[in-house]
C-alpha cells in the first residue's frame, strides 16, 4: 500500500521556491558545478545536459569528458570550462572535487570498470550534492553493493528501465511506486521515476507528481536535459533539495510545454529544450 502522502507538483506548489537573483549577484552566487558525462558515441549526451546546466541559471560548469570529447565540448557549449580524462574514449577518474559545490554525473558516459571505479570513488569521496542518471544508475544497478555508499540527499533520476534495474520488476505501476518510496526511504536519497506524470519520491516517502511536460519528450536526450538542469539548481546554495528536484522537474516538463508550441510535439528534439528552460523557471 502507498501510505505516503501524494502531492501534485504545479505552479501553486512551487510558488514562491524559485528565490530572484539579487541585483548584486556574481557567478559565485549560484555555484559552481561539475558535470562527468559523455563517451565516444554519446559526446551528444554531455552536450545537451551542459547546455541545460547553464540554462538553469548556474554561475560556472566544468564539465569533465573523456579526451575524444575535448573539442566537441569547447565548440558546443563555449560557456563550460573543460577538463580532459585521461582515457580517450571513456571516463576513468575524478578531478580534485574541492571547487564545486554540486557533481552530476551519468549522461552517455558508458559502463566501462575504469568508470565504475570513478562513480566509487564519487560516491566514497564527495562532500556535495550529487545529481545521478543514465549509465551511473545502470552501473549502480549492476553492482549493488555501491547503493550503501550514497551519500544522503543524493537526486537519482531513472527511467523505469533504469529504476528496475536499480530494484526489482514491478508487477504494475502502483507497485513501482512502492518500491520507489521505499527506495527513497532506505537510502535516504530523492528519486524522480521518469515519464508522463514523473514522479519524486523524497526521503521521508513523500510522492510528487509532475504535472508538466508532454509526449514530444519521449524522444532521445530529454532525459540528459533533465539532468543538467537538476545539477544546476541543486549547485545553488539557497535551494533546499526538495525544492531543487521539484523545480527541476516541472521546469523541464513547462520548458518542453514552451517548446512543443513552436515544433509540435513530433518535431520536438532535445536540443531545443535547453533554450526555453530559462522562461520555464
Ligand atoms: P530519458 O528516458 O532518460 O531520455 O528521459 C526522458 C524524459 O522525458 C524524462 O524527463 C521523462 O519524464 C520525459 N518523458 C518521456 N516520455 C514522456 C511523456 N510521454 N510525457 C511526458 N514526459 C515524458
Ligand atoms: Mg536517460
Amino acid at each position: 500500500e502507498v501510505d505516503a502522502d501524494l502531492h501534485l507538483v504545479d505552479a501553486a506548489l512551487l510558488a514562491g521556491r524559485l528565490p530572484a537573483r539579487p541585483t548584486f549577484a556574481h557567478k559565485g552566487t549560484f555555484g559552481h558545478a561539475l558535470l562527468l558525462a559523455g563517451s565516444k558515441g554519446k559526446l551528444g549526451a554531455a552536450v545537451l545536459a551542459a547546455r541545460s546546466c547553464l540554462r538553469g541559471g548556474v554561475g560556472l560548469l566544468t564539465v569533465q569528458v573523456p579526451a575524444v570529447g575535448y573539442a566537441v565540448l569547447q565548440t558546443a557549449v563555449p560557456e563550460a570550462m573543460c577538463l580532459v580524462d585521461p582515457e580517450k574514449n571513456h571516463l576513468s577518474e575524478l578531478p580534485e572535487l574541492a571547487p564545486y559545490n554540486a557533481v552530476g554525473m551519468g549522461p552517455g558516459i558508458g559502463q566501462d570498470d575504469d568508470t565504475r571505479a570513478a562513480l566509487e570513488d564519487l560516491l566514497g569521496t564527495a562532500r556535495v550534492p550529487l545529481v545521478l542518471d543514465a549509465d551511473a544508475l545502470n552501473l549502480l544497478g549492476a553492482n549493488r553493493a555501491l547503493l550503501d555508499l550514497l551519500p544522503p540527499d543524493t537526486l537519482l533520476t531513472p527511467h523505469p528501465k533504469e529504476f528496475e534495474r536499480l530494484t526489482e520488476p514491478a508487477r504494475d505501476d502502483y507497485h513501482r511506486l512502492q518500491l520507489l518510496r521505499d527506495f527513497a526511504r532506505q537510502y535516504r536519497c530523492y528519486v524522480v521515476l521518469k515519464g508522463a506524470y514523473s514522479c519524486l519520491a523524497a526521503p521521508d516517502g513523500q510522492l510528487y507528481f509532475n504535472t508538466t511536460g508532454n509526449p514530444g519528450l519521449a524522444t532521445g536526450g530529454s532525459g540528459d536535459v533533465l539532468t543538467g538542469l537538476c545539477l544546476a539548481l541543486r549547485a545553488d546554495k539557497r535551494l533546499a533539495p526538495l525544492d531543487a528536484a521539484l523545480l527541476a522537474v516541472y521546469a523541464h516538463g513547462r520548458g518542453a510545454d514552451l517548446a512543443a508550441a513552436h515544433t509540435g510535439q513530433a518535431g520536438l528534439i532535445a536540443g531545443d529544450l535547453p533554450r526555453y528552460i530559462g522562461q520555464a523557471l
